[in-house]
């Protein structure tokens, strides 16, 4: 099954709008593969347009600079957050000789003509032109992507542009220039992928022009091209799409130093790929309570059966869960069936239970793992066991003067320590085997 998803532009590091998109097709690649389908999931690099040579300009280093510094920016976020790496991960700049083989076929089908260096594609000559988004040519605006002055028609896009002064460009038969942003993904979804191939994915705001664009190019050159699309919905912050001017605390690097990854990864997988997604740091905070409530199970059933590690039983598998997963990737139903099955096993828990809660477990921990959120997977331990030891052991000296304060009668103490513990979001729980601490996200002073 071939899967593509139109992937980052690397002029500059991801924020959290930037890697939603990265973290749903991520959940759909995982289920479809859990259904047994052998993916070929391609995620592009556009690492050449306007805004990456700009921001080399300013910096005065070569395109590339800016393209692989950011490129690896993606990768580390696309890493922190349990996204599988591609199948392959192509970059526009190394697909040059696909791009011009394709336009040639363009050009050869009386589909797109070159003009003083630019190669634009004729959208009149395309009936379908407009079918994805649904719109008419005649109510088009004028393509913005190159200056109108050549074009046989306002709304024809640029292919390819022609080289200016100083910027990078590769030869072509109709002289050197750069790739516009279309023609890559046409090209090298063609390579990876085949003449035709399964789903397209990529956020609502590429359905045009970028995505009817595709269509065009590839439908032109003879390709049939993506049989189903996927469109991810945007992540706001205020209401507002997220954007760069709203500064860096939205980078996802610098989020992840106020959220734990899973918890981030839980709040933007959790609501449904087509659902808009108001991002605060409160909102994800209060997702990752959420997630606590159900890793807080896992660790609780562990302990009661003395397990160190769960065996992944995909047969285990709630049916309703895999019911709302294969009704249009429903994964915050999915989620809320995850719910349900702990709050049952607790239950059991409290019974002592003890094959009740070990069936639950099983069920639970493979859920999630479906979903690439299993607490227990090597990727979430790799983000924190260099610090859990040292937090751990900071942990149990307060913990100690908790117990050395109560021990003297001295409550007022122990409980200063419990209340400042807490407010830096370590959270003390008394149990029969004795105290047990979590870790969630800190609060503000302010929410006190
Ligand atoms: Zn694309």
């Amino acid at each position: 099954m071939g899967l593509y998803l139109c992937g980052a532009t690397v002029q500059a590091p991801p924020h959290v709008g930037h890697i939603r998109s990265g973290v749903a097709f991520d959940v759909v690649r995982r289920w479809l593969s859990a259904q047994g389908y052998d993916v070929t999931f391609v995620r592009n690099v556009t690492d050449i347009d306007d805004k990456i040579i700009h921001n080399a300009g300013h910096d005065d280093v070569p395109y590339w600079v800016v393209a692989f510094k950011n490129e690896r920016a993606f990768t580390q976020a696309y890493a922190a957050l349990g996204c599988l790496a591609p199948t392959a991960e192509p970059r526009a700049t190394g697909h040059i000789p696909e791009m011009i083989d394709m336009m040639q076929e363009i050009i050869d089908t009386n589909h797109g003509y070159a003009q003083a260096g630019d190669v634009y594609f004729d959208v009149r000559s395309d009936a379908s032109y407009g079918s994805l988004s649904g719109q008419k040519i005649d109510d088009m605006l004028a393509a913005s992507d190159a200056v109108a002055q050549g074009k046989r028609d306002p709304r024809d896009f640029a292919m390819w542009k022609a080289a200016k002064a100083d910027e990078p460009h590769w030869e072509t038969p109709w002289g050197p220039g750069r790739p516009g942003w279309h023609i890559e993904c046409s090209a090298m979804a063609r390579k990876y992928l085949g003449d035709s191939f399964d789903i397209h994915g990529g956020g609502i705001d590429l359905i045009f022009p970028h995505h009817e664009n595709e269509i065009a190019q590839s439908r032109a050159a003879g390709d049939s091209f993506a049989q189903y699309w996927m469109h991810n919905a945007w992540v706001t912050t205020a209401g507002e799409k997220m954007s760069k001017s709203l500064g860096n605390s939205l980078l996802v690097s610098e989020v992840l130093k106020r959220i734990p990854p899973i918890h981030l990864r839980y709040y933007l997988a959790g609501s449904h790929y087509r659902s808009m997604l108001e991002f605060s740091d409160a909102a994800v905070q209060e997702a990752g309570i959420g997630f606590e409530r159900v890793s807080g199970f896992i660790t609780r059933a562990m302990e009661m059966l003395k397990l160190s590690t769960v065996e992944i039983d995909s047969d285990s598998r709630a049916e309703k869960f895999d019911a709302e997963m294969n009704n249009d990737f429903g994964v915050p139903k999915a989620i809320a069936v995850i719910h349900e099955v702990v709050r049952a096993a607790n239950s059991k828990l409290a019974e002592n239970d003890t094959e009740g809660v070990r069936a639950a477990l099983v069920s639970v921990v493979s859920m999630l793992d479906v979903l690439g959120m299993n607490p227990l997977d090597v990727q979430w331990e790799q983000e924190q066991s260099s610090n859990q030891d040292v937090i751990g052991q900071l942990v149990q000296v307060a913990i100690d003067q908790r117990a050395d304060a109560r021990a003297r009668k001295d409550f007022e103490a122990a409980d200063a320590i419990r209340d400042e513990l807490d407010r830096i979001g370590i959270a003390l729980e008394d149990t029969k085997e004795g105290v047990r601490f979590s870790i969630r996200a800190p609060q503000s002073k302010e929410s006190h």
